[in-house]
């Protein structure tokens, strides 16, 4: 079966496939096959817009940078990004043009980074207009709406400053949005999302925070290979200490006891390591308390860290059953 899809070798797609193929109850073939099939009966490729308010445009960064497979890549090459401030090759009149031109016929998936200042509309100009603006204009007439990163979802970093900053489901409220978290967003649950979406014209099964469950079903710390110091209390006290090396993060604040995501299974930066590998305890990142409410980050000094240790005591987080 050829797998008409550019730069990416058949290889490279169908281990991708068989990451996203079991969320919809699909062999890797079939999805592949559904994939494969519906982009190429599109009729033009579908239209995406994506949105940049309050960020540091990190999750741009990792969407088109991600190392295998070069999923990004297949999306640029067939979806079409009619804008995209970082990527798009217009700029000025020409691009906001065809931004509002895409926005005026309807029916595109509308990526969103970064979050949105409610304290005063001049936190975020683009284009000569508040940045909420445009978004609920886009929002109205969007098919899809995804909210990319930890700023978009529930306000992330700028939400621990001084423009009230939100998510876009505190300004779009009168329609799904798809919230996938993380700091920055994981480039897998990204193209993973708008291929479920392509191939399924559904959004996906989503938690109470509006995440799909595909991706953060479950803990952090449940997956973490660190897990078995946890539950013997053994906790890293010094970094430079070579034998703590493979000892539990909690007392250098890590907070995966509290946090959602697959990232200790899926890991990062093409599957090479993850924070906690990494010897950087969790920051809680896939939750909508980061940041302000899982700092101080480099120690269990804080509340949350508190939280966590009183539910250990209290027999709430019991030790992992041995497989
Ligand atoms: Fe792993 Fe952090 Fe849990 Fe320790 S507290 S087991 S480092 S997730």
């Amino acid at each position: 079966m050829e797998i008409p899809f550019g730069s990416i070798s058949r290889r490279d797609f169908m281990k991708y496939c068989a990451t996203t193929a079991a969320v919809l109850g699909l062999s890797e073939l079939e999805f592949a096959a559904k994939v494969s099939e519906v982009l190429a009966a599109a009729p033009g490729k579908p239209p995406v817009i994506w949105l940049e308010g309050q960020d540091c445009a990190g999750c741009s960064i990792s969407f088109a940078g991600s190392l295998y497979p070069s999923i990004a890549a297949m999306l640029l090459e067939r979806v079409s990004l009619r804008y995209h401030e970082a990527l798009m090759a217009a700029s000025g009149h020409v691009a906001e043009r065809a931004l509002h031109e895409t926005i005026e016929k309807g029916g595109f998936v509308l990526c969103v980074e970064g979050s949105i200042p409610t304290a005063d509309d001049r936190f975020c100009m683009v284009g000569g207009r508040p940045f909420r603006e445009t978004l609920e204009e886009a929002g109205a007439k969007a098919a899809a709406i995804i909210a990319v990163g930890a700023c978009a979802t529930y306000g992330g970093i700028p939400a621990a400053g001084p423009t009230g900053a939100v998510g876009v489901s505190k300004i779009i409220t009168n329609k799904p949005v798809i919230n996938v978290p993380t700091c920055p967003v994981h480039t897998d649950h990204l193209t993973g999302t708008i291929l479920y979406y392509l191939t399924t014209g559904k959004v996906p099964p989503l938690d109470k925070l509006g995440r799909p469950k595909m991706y953060f079903g479950e803990l952090i710390h449940d997956n973490c290979r660190r897990r078995s110091y946890f539950d013997n209390d053994t906790f890293l006290s010094d970094w430079n200490d070579p034998n703590q090396k493979n000892w539990c993060l909690y007392e250098k604040g890590c907070k995966g006891p509290d946090t959602n995501s697959d990232c200790s299974v899926r890991r990062w930066n093409d599957g090479l390591n993850f924070c906690i590998d990494c010897g950087a305890g969790c920051m809680g990142c896939a939750e909508p308390e980061f940041y302000s409410g899982m700092t101080p980050l480099y120690s269990a000094e804080g509340e949350r860290s508190r939280k966590i240790m009183a539910r250990k005591k209290a027999g709430l987080i019991p030790p992992l059953k041995k497989a």
